[in-house]
C-alpha cells in the first residue's frame, strides 16, 4: 500500500508478506470505519423515530459519502507521499553531482555502520558510485528509505478503501432493507455488535495481542457510539417535532 516511503530506517525492507498484512490491515481499519460511521448514523436517525425509508436514505448515504470521502483521502496521500520522494530524489541527485566525494564517504560510512570493514566499504561505495542511475538509487535506498522502483499506483488502494468502508457501513443497513421500527434497531445493534467483536479479533491476531481484548475494546467503541447517537437523535426527534 504504502510501499513508496517505507521510513527513513535503512533496514526496513519491504517483503510481500508485509504487501499482504498491509492490505488486510487497510481492510480491518476502512471497515471499522464504515462501521462506525453508519452504526452511529442509522441509529442516530433511527432514535429521531424517522421512517425506515429515512433511515435507509441517510445509510447509503452516509455510506457513499464515506467511501468516496476514504478513497478520495487514499488518492490524495499517495500522492503527497509521491510527490515528497521525488523531491528527497531530486534533492539527492543534486547533492550526488554537487558533492560527489562527500556522497561517497557518505555510502562507504553507511556499510561500515552496518558491519562492513573500511577497505571493503570504500570499494563497494566506489563501485556503486560509478553509475550515475545507480548511485541514485543506492542512496535513495538506504539513505532515505525510498524504493524508486514500488512507486505504486494510487488507484488500488483508493479501490480499497471504498469497497471496506462501504462493506463495513453497510453491515448496519441491511436490517433497514428487511424491517423497520424496533426489530432494525435491534438487528442494527446485533449485526454492528458482530462485525465490531469479528474487526477487533482480526486485529488481536495481527498485532499479537490478547483477542478477546481486542474484540470487547472494538466492541465498546461502536456500542457508545451507537448509544450517544442514538440518544442525541432521540433528544432532537423528540424536541425538534
Ligand atoms: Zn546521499
Amino acid at each position: 500500500m504504502r510501499a513508496f516511503i517505507t521510513g527513513r530506517d535503512p533496514d526496513s525492507t519491504s517483503s510481500h508478506r508485509d504487501v499482504a498484512s498491509g492490505g488486510i490491515r487497510a481492510a480491518v481499519l476502512g471497515a471499522g470505519d464504515g462501521l462506525l460511521t453508519n452504526v452511529s448514523l442509522v441509529l442516530g436517525v433511527a432514535g429521531a423515530s424517522a421512517s425506515s425509508a429515512t433511515v435507509r436514505l441517510a445509510g447509503i448515504a452516509g455510506l457513499l459519502a464515506g467511501s468516496f470521502s476514504m478513497a478520495a483521502g487514499e488518492l490524495l496521500s499517495v500522492q503527497v507521499q509521491k510527490e515528497m520522494a521525488l523531491h528527497e530524489l531530486e534533492v539527492e541527485r543534486r547533492e550526488l553531482s554537487e558533492y560527489p566525494d562527500a556522497e561517497l564517504r557518505e555510502l562507504a560510512a553507511m556499510y561500515r555502520a552496518r558491519g562492513v570493514p573500511y577497505d571493503d566499504a570504500m570499494t563497494v561505495a566506489r563501485i556503486l558510485s560509478a553509475d550515475e542511475k545507480v548511485a541514485l538509487d543506492t542512496h535513495a535506498r538506504l539513505e532515505l528509505g525510498i524504493h524508486p522502483d514500488e512507486a505504486g499506483s494510487p488507484v488500488k488502494p483508493a479501490i480499497f478503501s471504498f469497497v471496506s468502508f462501504a462493506v463495513g457501513a453497510l453491515i448496519p443497513l441491511v436490517p433497514w432493507f428487511f424491517g423497520s421500527g424496533t426489530a432494525a434497531v435491534v438487528g442494527s445493534i446485533v449485526l454492528g455488535a458482530l462485525m465490531a467483536i469479528g474487526l477487533g479479533a482480526v486485529t488481536g491476531v495481527m498485532s499479537g495481542r490478547p483477542i478477546a481484548k481486542m474484540a470487547a475494546r472494538q466492541l465498546a467503541v461502536a456500542l457508545v457510539a451507537a448509544g450517544v447517537t442514538f440518544a442525541i437523535g432521540h433528544l432532537l426527534g423528540a424536541g425538534g417535532g
